[in-house]
């Protein structure tokens, strides 16, 4: 196995990346193959790099069966200047916003949304410490909304959505920065969907926005340049320079990520790598695993042990065996295994050999 001198990366994000895909940036770093140059030294404005964009992009539109209304966007700033950029462009002075809260990520949306306009909570767990999703029926929805957003799956909590709210005519937006083309979408049934790459598709450092065209047209024109939808879809990202070595290995990852079997293949490996820890979670009841089941996150497994000594012990211990980013958000505390697309079912399997290893000895 290639992957002898690395340790099993369960990092939140950044995250860990397909192999493949670092052995290949490895070995064209110096010079692109017919290029002579290095990634890393050529102009966004080359035809190399031109290419690179167009084939990104062309892998994202099969991939996720983008329709032809929506521009697919590589912007910066993170999943978190969209918070930002969502209200700024799709929020109007006398409108109102409708926000599902079920996290942190989300509570961080409603806070930017807030400083731009009027925003209602159309449900929120908070009460629950973000152990679940609403479902539908809890959903107060406001007909009127400019927009409803929510946070597809919560990378603090380890909860997702498995189902897409329905809210009628009003425009669904989503921060789907955690679990990105983990499995189908449909993307009809979004008027944005936006995603910092770190997670599933990139290293850090570009963010993914699909924006429906009829919604270009709100942006008020006295809206800074740089944060208007409007202009990176004109100009094709390309207003200014674009992160050229993140949208370099996106294309390097889009490629593997298709050789795969694309979306309905990966989700099967997720689904089964996902069911593995859950199942050992379940077990005994020595873990605990945060999340209420019907909200389980498969990109993000949060779980908790008896004490937080035993916590503390299970963290150093996992790493000391090649298990790495354990350790949970602190909001949340226990453990925390991300185990997005590029995560190998070897590490799960090595998880969950440990967990039952290390429940034996101290349970
Ligand atoms: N939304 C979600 C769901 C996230 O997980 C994160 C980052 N972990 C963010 C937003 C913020 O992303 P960024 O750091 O790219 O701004």
């Amino acid at each position: 196995m290639p992957t002898m001198t690395r340790v099993f990366n369960f990092s939140a994000g950044p995250a860990v990346l397909p192999v493949e895909v670092l052995e290949q940036a490895q070995r064209d770093l110096l010079s692109l193959p017919g290029v002579g140059m290095s990634i890393l030294e050529i102009s966004h404005r080359s035809p190399t790099f031109e290419g690179i964009l167009a084939d990104c992009e062309a892998d994202l539109r099969t991939l996720g069966g983008i329709p032809k209304d929506y521009r697919v966007l590589f912007l910066q700033g993170g999943a978190s200047l969209q918070f930002s950029m969502v209200p700024m462009n799709l929020l109007p002075a006398n409108g109102s916003a409708d926000y599902i809260v079920t996290g942190a990520w989300s509570q961080k949306a409603v806070k930017e949304a807030k400083r731009v306009g009027s925003v209602k909570i159309a449900a929120t767990t908070e009460g629950e410490n973000f152990t679940r999703v609403p479902r539908q029926d809890e959903l107060k929805l406001d007909p009127g909304a400019a927009y409803v957003h929510y946070t597809t799956n919560n990378t603090i909590f380890g909860t997702e959505f498995h189902y897409v709210p329905d809210v009628g005519n009003v425009p669904l937006v989503t921060d789907a920065s955690s679990d990105m083309f983990s499995r189908p979408i449909d993307v009809s049934r979004f008027a944005v969907i936006y995603a910092g790459a770190q997670k599933n598709l990139a290293p850090a450092g570009v963010t993914l926005a699909i924006v429906r065209n009829d919604m270009l047209e709100r942006t008020p024109a006295s809206l800074p340049t740089m944060l208007q939808y409007g202009v990176h879809a004109e100009n094709s990202s390309m207003y200014n320079t674009p992160p050229v070595f993140t949208i370099y290995v996106m294309r390097l990852v889009l490629a593997w990520l298709l050789k795969q079997g694309g979306l309905e293949a990966i989700d099967r490996l997720n689904a089964r790598k996902a069911e593995k820890l859950y199942a050992e979670i379940d077990r005994t009841g020595f873990y605990r695993g945060h999340a209420q089941k019907d909200s389980r996150s498969r990109m993000n497994v949060t779980f908790r042990l008896p004490s937080e000594d035993l916590e503390k012990k299970f963290a150093k211990e996992a790493t000391a065996a090649g298990l790495d980013g354990l350790k949970g958000h602190r909001s949340v505390g226990g453990m925390r295994a991300s185990i997005y697309n590029a995560f190998p079912e070897a590490g799960v399997d090595a998880l969950v050999r440990f967990m039952q290893d290390f429940e034996k000895k101290n349970g």
